[in-house]
């Protein structure tokens, strides 16, 4: 179940979906622009998406995945939409 909110778009959900099961790491850049058009302004965050070399996993992708079924993540660095929804998904 997906309770979508400002950042956390459905084509970020998507695309976080498929740079995790493909391991495309190319799309990255791609993912950050999405989530900084949608609002998202943790530059930590966005940086890291854009910058920072990766090989098997992506704690960030990982948990923006996560967030999508309602699982806790790393608030710090994914800052849950303002609405709260998304920590309440059971
Ligand atoms: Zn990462």
């Amino acid at each position: 179940m997906i309770q979508l909110g400002e950042w956390m778009t459905q084509d970020v959900v998507n695309l976080a979906r498929v740079i995790q099961k493909d391991l495309a790491w190319n799309l990255m850049p791609m993912l950050a622009d999405l989530m900084e058009e949608n609002g998202f302004i943790n530059m930590m965050t966005l940086k890291h998406l854009r910058r920072d070399t990766h090989l098997s996993f992506c704690y960030l992708v990982d948990g923006i995945v996560d967030l999508a079924e309602g699982k806790a993540c790393p608030v710090e660095l994914l800052p849950l939409p303002s609405s709260g929804l998304l920590a309440r998904i059971e």
